[in-house]
């Protein structure tokens, strides 16, 4: 299951885990039209998926989507947690309600979400969540309370590894850097400038250390933050 895959980098992660041979249920909130096209893609592989409309502000549709995806798929092997959002503004005069909602859907939606999932995981169970090198290099103005949410992201997967340990079920974080996708649209070549590779990642990029993280392969690796930006956050 992939919480936010409909655009972007959940999208390529849906993608690639139907072409490793995942059957996939993905979440979305406000764009049905792009869950759609990927779902559509999916199948057009010759793969399985199913897309559900819930926002991972609301912990009661997290958990309603984990149960409808049971329900289909009859078990949960692959957690990945990608939805998020930025919202950029100096300390100053940032808002409590937009703090409350980066904190709602990249911090608590992401406990949520693994939460639920877990509950239906069996021994090789596989948790990839997506924060971002902002957990470690915060260095733009107006990035505070991102940056904040994606080094809470991997600390929690630190603490939730360990619980998650005696199952045999792995939890892991990915951080990206900058990465084409409508987030980062306009601002291309002005970020490009920064990476000391020259350009930024294609989501399919992200999507393979997701793949490595989600195989048997990764067994012994948990509680783990790769950074995969390009050199920026050396
Ligand atoms: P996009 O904005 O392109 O896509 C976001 C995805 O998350 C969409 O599928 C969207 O669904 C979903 N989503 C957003 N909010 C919610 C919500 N409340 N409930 C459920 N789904 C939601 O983002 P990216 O692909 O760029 O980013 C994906 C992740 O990667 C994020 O966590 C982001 O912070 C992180 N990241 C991105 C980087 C980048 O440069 N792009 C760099 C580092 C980290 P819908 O289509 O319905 O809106």
């Amino acid at each position: 299951m992939v919480f936010g895959g409909s655009r972007g980098i959940g999208a390529a992660i849906a993608r690639r885990l139907a072409r490793d041979g995942a059957e996939v249920a993905l979440t979305y909130v406000s764009a049905p039209q792009h869950a759609a096209e990927t779902v559509a893609a999916i199948e057009a592989d010759g793969g399985v998926a199913l897309a559900i409309k819930a926002d991972s502000a609301n912990a009661d549709e997290i958990r309603q989507a984990v149960a409808q995806a049971v329900s289909r798929f009859g078990g949960f092997d692959i957690a990945v947690v990608n939805a998020g959002i930025i919202k950029v503004g100096d300390f100053s005069t940032f808002s409590i309600e937009d703090l409350d909602h980066m904190l709602d859907i990249n911090v608590r939606g992401v406990f949520v979400a693994i939460q639920a999932a877990a509950e239906h995981m069996e021994s090789g169970g596989r948790i990839v969540t997506i924060g971002s090198n902002a957990a470690v290099r915060s260095g733009y103005p107006g990035a505070s309370v991102y940056s904040m949410t994606k080094g809470a992201v991997a600390v929690m997967v630190k603490g939730i590894a360990i619980d998650l340990a005696p199952r045999g079920i792995t939890v892991n974080n990915v951080q990206p850097g900058p990465t084409a996708t409508d987030m980062t649209a306009g601002q291309i070549d002005y970020i490009r400038s920064l990476v000391p590779l020259q350009r930024v990642a294609e989501p399919d990029e992200i999507a393979g250390l997701v793949s490595y993280l989600t195989s048997a392969e990764s067994a012994y690796m948990t509680g783990s933050s790769l950074t995969i930006d390009g050199g920026s956050a050396l």
